[in-house]
């Protein structure tokens, strides 16, 4: 025999003892994104390479050393989607979606990036995202920040922080760039390599440094909000009043630059300090000039991304679980049994169809079957046997209590059910 195909280094199947964990959050973040107006839009996983080197910029992480591109059998460069804001501004400048409008937009799915798989940082990866067009205040910026934190509150997630930062108008950032790249190129001999590359292409990205030898350099060197515009700092002032005003907390972080070229104004990212390293479970700010630069109208622009994997470690570190349960449970024996018992689990799937009912398929002895009810979870058992089939009626033994088996006519196993599970069909 040969040896079985693996899955790909840092690319991981969500086994079904996870899923119910995945989809409780998927569903939580879902109904508050749709609860504040947001709709959900769905791109494709690969788009043109030309779109992500547009768009995050020729000299990122991403770019350089992570996408996953390949030629199509064309020709065509293609490649895996690493980031979902690019996709979603192509969509919109493709179907009209910003021309005089607003909109505020999320999706969800698996994002692509070949990077050095360890906890928290995967090759294949899930994000939420959140992207706003066509509204230029602070207001917008504050609704998305707030939004995540009734999330975090949702999922029930502590010890997160909110880090803010805001890097001005374009204009301004040019501005800062000079002054930063003039303060940089005084102390090369600090730089390491890749702040050396950096200092032409992306020195705000230095500020980013996790170097140790190069921390007292970046403590030191000139803040972007020591120069900015009038018109950031007053969005900025006007956003932090916002927050105090809801009495969401956070921390000024000059050193926020974001890893992606298209931001502007402002920046935010929300830490753990649980996580290691990769402890920023959500990241987001205001792009501007993005749509434009992607061949759109001109229009403002603001979201975020929140990393579904990071988010989940976080809520089981907290000792979240989910258990996924079955309420009821079909042992059935014999050959009548097998048919009246299917048919009598429909029924009871027409009258109660939130209900988790399960039967027994495969056969198996009387045992077995019980065991099968047990592993499953279920609360209840509903037996059927030949006797139980020339009565028109059922045995429910409840699993987890001590209780007499009671007979009832299958007529009346619904509210047999009700009163047994404690609950009713909604
Ligand atoms: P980091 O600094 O951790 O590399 P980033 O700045 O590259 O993050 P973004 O592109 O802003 O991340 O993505 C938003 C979020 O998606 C991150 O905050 C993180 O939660 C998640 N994320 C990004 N890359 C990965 C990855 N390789 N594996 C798992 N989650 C990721
Ligand atoms: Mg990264």
């Amino acid at each position: 025999m040969s040896s079985p195909i693996q899955s790909i280094r840092g690319m991981h199947d969500v086994l079904p003892e996870h899923s119910a964990l995945w989809q409780q959050l998927e569903n939580s973040v879902r109904d508050i994104v749709q609860s504040y107006g947001y709709r959900e839009i769905r791109m494709p996983i690969v788009e043109s390479t030309d779109l992500f080197c547009r768009s995050i910029g020729e000299v990122t992480d991403i770019v350089e050393k992570e996408m996953y591109t390949f030629a199509d059998r064309n020709g065509d460069s293609l490649t895996l989607r690493p980031e979902g804001t690019a996709s979603c501004v192509r969509a919109c400048v493709q179907h009209g979606l910003l021309h005089n409008q607003q909109q505020r937009l999320w999706y969800m799915g698996p994002m692509f990036r070949h990077e050095r798989p360890q906890k928290g940082r995967y090759r294949q990866f899930h994000q939420v995202g959140v992207e706003t067009f066509g509204m230029n205040g602070p207001d917008i910026d504050a609704e998305l920040i707030l939004m995540t934190a009734r999330i975090w509150k949702k999922l029930g997630l502590k010890n997160i922080r909110l880090e803010l930062n805001t890097l001005g108008s374009n204009a301004a950032r040019v501005a800062y760039r000079e002054v930063l790249v003039a303060y940089l190129s005084a102390h090369r001999d600090v730089l390491d390599e890749d702040s050396l590359r950096r200092l032409d292409s992306n020195p705000l990205r230095i500020l980013d440094s996790k170097n140790p030898f190069m921390q007292s350099l970046i403590e030191s060197a000139p803040k972007m909000m020591d120069h900015l515009d009038d018109e950031s700092r007053q969005h900025f002032e006007q956003l932090k009043s916002i927050l105090d005003a809801a009495g969401v907390a956070y921390n000024i972080n000059p050193r926020l630059v974001r890893g992606l070229d298209y931001y502007c104004k402002t920046v935010f990212e929300w830490v753990s300090d649980n996580l290691g390293a990769q402890g920023t479970v959500c990241a987001g700010g205001r792009y501007d000039g993005l749509v434009e630069q992607l061949g759109g109208r001109a229009t403002t622009a603001a979201g975020f991304a929140m990393g579904i994997e990071r988010l989940l470690a976080l809520l089981e570190e907290q000792g979240c679980k989910h258990e996924d349960y079955a309420d009821v449970f079909v042992v059935m024996q014999g050959e009548a049994a097998q048919t009246q018992g299917m048919l009598l689990a429909e029924r009871i799937r027409d009258a109660w169809p939130a209900l988790k009912l399960q039967t027994n398929c495969g056969g198996g002895s009387f045992k077995s079957q019980i065991k099968k009810a047990d592993k499953s979870n279920a609360t209840i058992a509903l037996i059927l046997g030949d006797d139980e089939i020339r009565q028109n009626r059922v045995a429910v033994k409840h699993l987890r209590e001590q209780m007499d088996q009671i007979l009832v006519e299958q007529k009346d196993v619904v509210s047999a059910l009700a009163t047994w599970l404690k609950k009713n069909p909604e």
